[in-house]
């Protein structure tokens, strides 16, 4: 079993209510977390889980929104690891997500001397392994496997998914994406697929032109349905609601989807949480 938990549902519009993209998988002994938006250990502590517990930070693009708390992941995964001192942090993204990580390191570099100038059993700043992928089996270990797959968020570029295996059951974890075929055949066959959506029909009628632009880069939920089903998978997991879904409106999103997707449909509020069994059997709970 896979467990998927939607630790921020929101986008960068800042919300009281939703923290800013991010998911965690747990698969046997291992605990993913998948993009690190605003907010995501808050959220994290709320299932019982810290930044030091990780097995990897998989990245699926460098948006602000998926990317806004790098550098809380990294500075309190180093402060809250006790003796023996953790294995480095590996963090998988695409190319580009060295960069990142290496300016956040930066940015943080007069905080991580006064620490290891206070602590004298911090030997060292943040151990971090990072690996930049767009195809490719990047992990391998414990029984999980899991594979990248590109996606296409231009001018975004380039942009992946993940496909998690365990024990029979798999979950594909897209990003921001329009349909693509990188992404259709990631997800083929998969027990679950975690997608971004928007809703078109509600952003095309916003005065401004910067927000309706983001219609050119992002799947609707219909369209992240139609992936789902030309995919065949068991359950779809949307989530990165723009606009945050209104009170009482759930179940327009949910008819949405379910009109080009006839399977289980899953979205909700921060903290979701989807099981996702072998094959297409499935159940959930909020
Ligand atoms: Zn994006
Ligand atoms: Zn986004």
């Amino acid at each position: 079993m896979i467990e998927v938990t939607l630790l921020g549902t929101g986008s960068p519009i800042p919300d009281p209510d939703r923290a800013g993209p991010s998911t965690l998988a747990r698969a046997g002994d291992h605990t993913f977390l998948i993009d690190c938006g605003r907010g995501v250990l808050q959220r994290l502590a709320a299932v019982g889980s810290g930044a030091n517990q990780l097995s990897a930070l998989l990245l699926t693009h460098l948006h602000s929104d998926h990317i806004a708390d790098l550098g809380d992941v990294i500075i309190t995964r180093w402060v809250s690891s006790f003796a023996p001192e953790p294995a480095p942090l590996p963090i998988i993204g695409p190319p580009g997500t060295a960069d990142v990580v290496d300016a956040m390191l930066r940015a943080f570099g007069h905080d991580i001397g006064y620490r290891i100038a206070r602590h004298a059993d911090l030997p060292g700043p943040p151990r971090v392994e990072v690996h930049e992928y767009t195809d490719a089996v990047v992990w391998d270990r414990g029984g999980v496997q899991i594979r990248v797959g590109p996606t296409d968020h231009r001018p975004v570029t380039p942009t992946i998914a993940f496909r998690i295996e365990h024990g029979g059951a798999s979950v594909v974890a897209a990003g921001d994406t329009v349909p693509c075929p990188g992404l259709d055949a990631l997800a083929a066959g998969a027990g679950a697929l975690i997608h971004t959506a928007i809703r078109k029909d509600l952003i095309a009628m916003l005065p401004q032109q910067r927000i309706r632009d983001i219609c050119g880069y992002h799947s609707s939920v219909q369209e992240a349905a139609a992936t789902a089903t030309r995919a065949g998978v068991g359950i779809l997991i949307l989530t990165h609601y723009v606009p945050a879904i209104a009170a009482g409106t759930e179940d327009d999103w949910r008819a949405l989807a379910a009109s080009v997707f006839d399977r289980q449909i899953e979205l909700g509020d921060d903290l979701h949480r989807v099981e996702v069994h072998p094959g297409v059997c499935a159940r959930s709970r909020s």
